[in-house]
C-alpha cells in the first residue's frame, strides 16, 4: 500500500534522509525507531508530503505523493497524520473537531459525518464527550480525539510521530490502547515511537533509522532479540 524507493531529503547542504526504501502492506503495522535527529519525523513527513524530496519516489495506493500536479485532497484523504501536539481547535467541541474537515474541506453531508464522528469517539473510548472542549480533556483524551480526527477523513494509511511522548505516563496506555484497536482493526500504521514495549507487541516490522539511512529492519522477536548491527545493539543497549 506503500512503497518508498530511494528517497533523499535535505535541508539545504544538510542530507537528512539518504536513500531510503520501504515496502509497507495494506494492515501492516511499521514501527520507526532510532536516535534524535536519525530523520524519523522527516521521514513520515515526505510519506504525506509535508516535506518535498530531492530524490526518490513514494507511492501511496499507486497515487505518486511528489508528483508537481498532485491533487492534495486526494492525498488527505488517504493518509491520516497524528502528531505529538494534537493542536485540537479549542474553541471547537470534540465532535466539531472530528466534523471538521470532512464537512468544510471534503463538503461532505453534515448528518452522515455527524454519525460517523460520534461513533469514532465511541471507537476512541470518548463516548460522553462529544460536547467537551479540548480544554477540559486530559492530554490523552485530546490526543485521541486528534486520532479520531484523522480517522474522520477515512484515509487508508495511519501516520504518527510520537503521539504519546509529550503524555503522562498514565495517560500514555490509552493511546497506545486505541492503536492496537486501531490496527487490530486492520487500518494500515506507520508508527515512530519511543514505547519499545509497544513496538515489540504490536509491530508487524520494525525499522531503525540512524543518520538518514535505514540500518536494519526485521519482524519485533528478530529486531530485538538478535540485532546485528552495532548502532542497533548500542541504541537498544541504552533504552531496554
Ligand atoms: P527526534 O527523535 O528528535 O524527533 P527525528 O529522528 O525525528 O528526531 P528529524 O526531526 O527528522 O529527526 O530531523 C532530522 C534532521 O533534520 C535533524 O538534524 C534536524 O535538525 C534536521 N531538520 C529537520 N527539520 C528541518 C527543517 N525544517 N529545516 C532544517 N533542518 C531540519
Ligand atoms: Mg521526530
Amino acid at each position: 500500500i506503500v512503497s518508498i524507493r530511494n528517497i533523499r531529503k535535505s535541508f539545504g547542504a544538510l542530507e537528512v534522509l539518504k536513500g531510503i526504501n520501504m515496502d509497507i502492506m495494506k494492515g501492516e503495522v511499521i514501527c520507526i525507531i532510532g536516535p534524535s535527529g536519525s530523520g524519523k519525523s522527516t521521514l513520515i513527513r515526505c510519506i504525506n508530503a509535508l516535506n518535498d524530496i530531492q530524490e526518490g519516489s513514494i507511492k501511496v495506493e499507486g497515487m505518486e505523493v511528489h508528483r508537481p500536479d498532485l491533487d492534495k485532497l486526494e492525498l488527505r484523504k488517504k493518509i491520516g497524520m497524528v502528531f505529538q501536539q494534537y493542536n485540537l481547535f479549542p474553541h471547537k467541541t470534540a465532535l466539531e473537531n472530528i466534523m471538521m474537515a470532512p464537512v468544510l474541506v471534503m463538503k461532505e453531508n453534515k448528518t452522515e459525518v455527524e454519525e460517523r464522528a460520534r461513533a469514532l469517539l465511541k471507537k476512541v473510548r470518548l463516548d460522553g464527550k462529544e460536547n467537551a472542549y479540548p480544554g477540559e480533556l486530559s492530554g490523552g483524551q485530546q490526543q485521541r480525539v486528534a486520532i479520531a480526527r484523522s480517522l474522520a477523513m477515512q484515509p487508508d494509511v495511519m501516520l504518527f510521530d510520537e503521539v504519546t511522548a509529550a503524555l503522562d505516563p498514565e495517560t500514555v496506555k490509552e493511546v497506545l490502547l486505541t492503536i492496537k484497536e486501531l490496527a487490530a482493526d486492520g487500518m494500515t500504521c506507520i508508527l515512530v515511537t519511543h514505547e519499545m514495549g509497544f513496538a515489540r507487541e504490536v509491530a508487524d516490522h520494525i525499522y531503525f533509522t540512524d543518520r538518514g539511512v535505514i540500518v536494519e529492519h526485521g519482524t519485533p522477536d528478530t529486531f530485538f532479540d538478535n540485532a546485528q548491527d552495532e548502532r542497533t545493539k548500542l541504541f537498544l543497549s541504552q533504552i531496554l
